[in-house]
């Protein structure tokens, strides 16, 4: 892949104990593209994830950022520079509403108290006003806000998945990282998600998508890694990748 790296790991060590979750992994997320992120049970993906996210810090390595090392921020600072995802089970917000859940999230990631005094009151209920217009026009766009006032609870798995990239939204992300967005989602609204994500690629948001579904990676994306025991195994298109044999082996080996 020769286009520019937007979000990078460098030779990333992750231990858990001595189990070595990712070991000594690089490989990057083109500028503009859609990655899949594929390969076994246990192969480190989530991990990665993580570390992309500044939510587990790497033991070794580095994550950069249009060539820019981020590893040593702290989490809410790689979501202010544009990194953002979700998750492979959806985390809840208590009994809240659908539009309530919207709401929330900013404060959810960034604290609160932080916005309030970082920005004085008027200028925080004016923040407030413009997040509701944006949960708002996100809600309609992603075909759920005639559930606005509906507790989140009662959605469905797929609509959960939609809400969880709504959430990511709010951010303004460039970069959105997508844990298992199919799993769980019926048919209709895998196609929703499908449509939704190829429209924020048009708009410029970059995606990185972890998948055990490879009719959604098949569709999705231009460009996959498969990653097997904590690193690399084989990049390419997707056709290429899931016909190269070492692609086989490691996921009957995981079998
Ligand atoms: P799956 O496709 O099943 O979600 P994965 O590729 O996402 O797998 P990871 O979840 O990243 O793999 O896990 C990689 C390895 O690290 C696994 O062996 C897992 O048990 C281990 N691991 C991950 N997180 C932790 C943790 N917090 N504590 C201990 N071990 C962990």
């Amino acid at each position: 892949d020769k286009r520019p790296a937007f979000l990078e790991v460098c030779a990333v060590t992750k231990r858990y104990g001595g189990l070595v979750a990712l070991d000594a992994c690089t490989l990057a997320i083109a500028t503009g593209g859609i990655t899949g992120l594929i390969g076994p049970n246990g192969a480190g993906k989530t991990t990665l994830l993580n570390v992309m996210t500044g939510l587990v810090r790497p033991d070794t390595g580095s994550v950069r950022l249009s060539g820019v090392d981020i590893t040593a921020l702290p989490v809410h600072r790689f979501a202010e520079k544009g990194v953002a995802r979700t998750f492979q089970i959806v985390r809840e917000l208590g009994s809240l509403t659908v539009f309530e859940n919207l709401l929330l999230a900013p404060r959810h990631q960034s604290g609160e108290g932080v916005v309030a005094a970082l920005f004085g009151r008027r200028k925080w209920w004016a923040q407030e006003h413009a997040n509701a217009v944006r949960a708002r026009a996100l809600l309609e766009r992603i075909g759920l806000w005639h559930l606005a006032d509906q507790p989140s609870s009662g959605l469905s798995g797929g609509q959960k998945k939609l809400l969880d990239i709504a959430r990511a939204l709010l951010l303004e992300p460039r970069l959105i990282l997508l844990d298992e967005p199919g799993a769980g989602v019926s048919p209709p609204l895998k196609l929703e998600m499908i449509r939704l994500v190829r429209e924020l690629r048009a708009e410029g948001v970059t995606f990185g998508i972890v998948e055990h579904d490879m009719h959604l990676i098949g569709e999705l994306c231009d460009h996959v890694h498969v990653m097997a025991e904590g690193r690399l195994l084989v990049s390419g298109p997707f056709e290429q990748v899931s016909r190269d044999p070492r692609v086989v082996e490691a996921y009957l080996g995981a079998a």
